[in-house]
């Protein structure tokens, strides 16, 4: 176990006694901001478990949230190889920007579109990011925001009817209707992993740990 006084020795504070936090939502894995920390902010954040500042425009600590109600609960804390940036994953309530918006950054330089990696479920990696920024930003008129307002009921109401909608589907041995009810189910899945606050991540491990498990067990090949 570190102490807070050995964690203090081993980051490398700027002449302002200063060090820059980058935040990241950690069921997403989305950029959602950078602040500085300076020695009391850091204790704060790790007292509380909540995310603290040393606000340079207002020379002030700074609890986020504390005026907005968006406040960033810490997931986990780590430092860099040479201990002059913190890394702060977090589950954000609302959006991290004092704009509105999920992530502060959204001043696209280049790269807006993003090049697929030639995964081809990087959608679900796309679908979760942008149901994570309809959570945050709740746009008006958005079904997503329309599901995360009603609230966990009506999600899991959903995820229902899409289920018997597949075996429907299935039953009348439709490809085009499977093919949509499946994606139908597949959405609201994500919608419901969100606001249940479980990473997509978490569930692609148990399926990996499942078929590895299922290898050395069984000696089935792929
Ligand atoms: P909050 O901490 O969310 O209650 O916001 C309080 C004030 O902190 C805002 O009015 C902004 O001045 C500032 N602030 C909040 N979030 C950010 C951010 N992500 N980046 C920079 N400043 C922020
Ligand atoms: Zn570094
Ligand atoms: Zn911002
Ligand atoms: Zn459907």
């Amino acid at each position: 176990e570190q102490t807070f006084e050995q964690l203090a020795e081993a980051i490398k504070w700027d002449g302002q006694g200063l060090v820059p936090a980058i935040v990241q939502d950690a069921i997403s894995k989305e950029v959602l901001m950078l602040a500085y920390m300076n020695a009391e902010s850091l204790r704060q954040t790790l007292e509380s478990g909540e995310t603290w500042f040393w606000s340079r425009s207002r020379s002030e600590l700074w609890h986020k949230g504390a005026t907005s109600g968006h406040i960033q609960k810490v997931r986990s804390l780590s430092y860099d190889c040479d201990g002059d940036t913190l890394l702060v994953k977090v589950e954000q309530a609302g959006p991290a920007c004092h704009t509105g918006a999920y992530s502060c950054f959204h001043n696209s330089v280049t790269g807006a579109e993003e090049q697929p990696t030639g995964n081809r479920y990087d959608i679900l990696d796309k679908l979760e990011e942008i149901i994570a920024r309809r959570d945050a930003e709740r746009p008006e008129g958005a079904y997503t925001t329309y599901l995360f307002e009603k609230g966990v009921d009506k999600i899991l109401k959903k995820v229902g009817e899409e289920a018997a909608e597949v075996i429907i589907a299935a039953k009348n041995r439709s490809h085009e209707e499977l093919r949509y009810e499946a994606s139908d189910l597949i959405f609201h899945l994500l919608v419901l992993l969100r606001e249940q606050k479980l990473p997509l991540d978490d569930l692609l491990a148990e399926l990996g740990r499942r078929h590895l498990k299922q290898k050395s067990e069984y000696a089935i090949s792929d």
